[in-house]
């Protein structure tokens, strides 16, 4: 059996409570013989700067880098609200996109039907959905240069960001967002303004070459993306991937987000580029969710973003798309029976804790691969 390397980085807050749940099922997993997760763990973030006085240590970078895959739980709180800014929480986390060079981000938004009565869309929009958002990370106009604020010397100043892609920026991208169309429902719609962005213009013309030249057996087709946004809201369960700039895709990945409810139920994978020899790419599982100091130490916090986060890294990372399955079909049983955390409680219901959500899934994905089995 390979071994897969795994690198967690807990962090603070919340983290380390929702990445204890991550590591049970990870120990059931290596104990059942299902796999061999060779695992080590770090520190990110407060934690990190509390130790080292810098977001992630170099030490820890080097692991990361080794890695088959990082598991990252979540960074910050008011604790380091006043430290140096290069050395801040964030600084590890952004540090790890930026030397990983993450550049593709997934974020998939699936509503549980146990779920669909507390998203802010009627029950009928959102329920079954299972979207695939795939967000250009590394480029656009976040770090596009000149990127200034300059003072025109009349009593005005003068902002600029600078939205510029390259060729090969959109079709690495554009790959990725037709390589998983293939393992879901074949379809994948492009997201630009190309009627106001020349930027735009040439994202369409990119990604229609390589839909074409290397994917002809994918279904693809262009939406604006201001109309994008509303049918995201309008009928969701009309896409499968959307592929989108940097930009376009923070705000319409925030957009679709929300369709599924909680923040505690949102996982995300960030993926580099295949290496030219293994194939293997480099990738970050984390939830979408922040440290939440407000309720952090107590126990409460809904460990499904995280454990949904696991679940995409045996995908993604590591083929094991039958196991990835049944981890969600688990999570997705666990909320059937009524079993929640604070977050995402209704009458009727019966409240967990962290450690119960974790346990119950657990037990759910235990009964799923005997199942399985027999
Ligand atoms: P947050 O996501 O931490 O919390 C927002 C709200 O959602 C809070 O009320 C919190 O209790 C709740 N919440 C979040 N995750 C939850 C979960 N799993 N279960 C139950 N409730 C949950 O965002 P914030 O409050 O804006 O930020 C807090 C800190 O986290 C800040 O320091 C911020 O910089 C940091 N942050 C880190 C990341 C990351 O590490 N990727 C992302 C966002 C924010």
């Amino acid at each position: 059996m390979t071994t897969h390397k795994l690198f967690l980085l807990p962090g603070d807050g919340i983290g380390p409570e929702t990445m204890h749940e991550v590591k049970e099922i990870i120990a059931f997993m290596n104990s059942e013989g299902l796999a061999a997760f060779e695992i080590d763990e770090g520190l990110a973030g407060g934690a990190a700067y509390d130790a080292h006085g810098v977001g992630i240590s170099d030490d820890d970078m080097a692991k990361a880098e080794a890695a088959d895959a990082v598991l990252f739980g979540a960074v910050g709180g008011p604790k380091w609200d006043s430290v140096p800014y290069e050395v801040r929480p964030e600084a590890g986390l952004l540090r790890l996109r930026k030397d990983l060079q993450l550049f593709a981000n997934l974020r998939p938004a699936i509503c549980y039907p146990a779920l669909a009565a507390s998203s802010s869309l009627k029950p009928e929009v959102v329920e079954g959905l299972d979207i695939l958002i795939v967000r250009e990370l590394t480029g656009g106009v976040y770090f596009g240069e000149p990127k200034e604020i300059i003072d025109l010397g009349n009593g005005q100043k003068r902002a600029i960001d600078t939205q510029v892609y390259d060729t090969y920026e959109i079709e690495r991208i554009a790959r990725v967002a037709f390589d998983l169309a293939k393992t879901r429902k074949n379809h994948v719609t492009s997201m630009e303004k190309r009627n106001v962005m020349k930027s735009g213009v040439f994202w369409n013309e990119v990604v229609t070459k390589v839909g074409a030249e290397e994917y002809p057996e994918v279904e693809l087709d262009h939406m604006l993306a201001d109309a994008g946004g509303m049918q995201l809201v309008r009928w969701p369960k009309q896409f499968d991937v959307i592929v989108t700039d940097n930009l376009f895709g923070d705000m319409l990945s925030d957009v679709a987000a929300m369709l599924t409810g909680s923040l505690g139920m949102l996982p995300s994978a960030s993926l580099g580029a295949p290496d030219a020899q293994t194939g293997k790419r480099k990738a970050m599982y984390e939830p979408v969710h922040g440290s939440a100091p407000d309720i952090a130490g107590q126990g409460i916090a809904n460990p499904l973003a995280m454990i949904a986060s696991l679940a995409m890294c045996l995908r993604y990372s590591f083929g094991m798309v039958a196991e990835a399955g049944l981890l969600e079909q688990a999570i997705s049983k666990t909320l059937d029976q009524g079993i929640r955390t604070s977050d995402i409680m209704s009458e009727g219901m019966t409240e967990v804790g962290t450690n119960g959500m974790g346990t119950a899934v657990l037990a759910e994905f235990e009964i799923l691969l005997g199942e399985g089995q027999e």
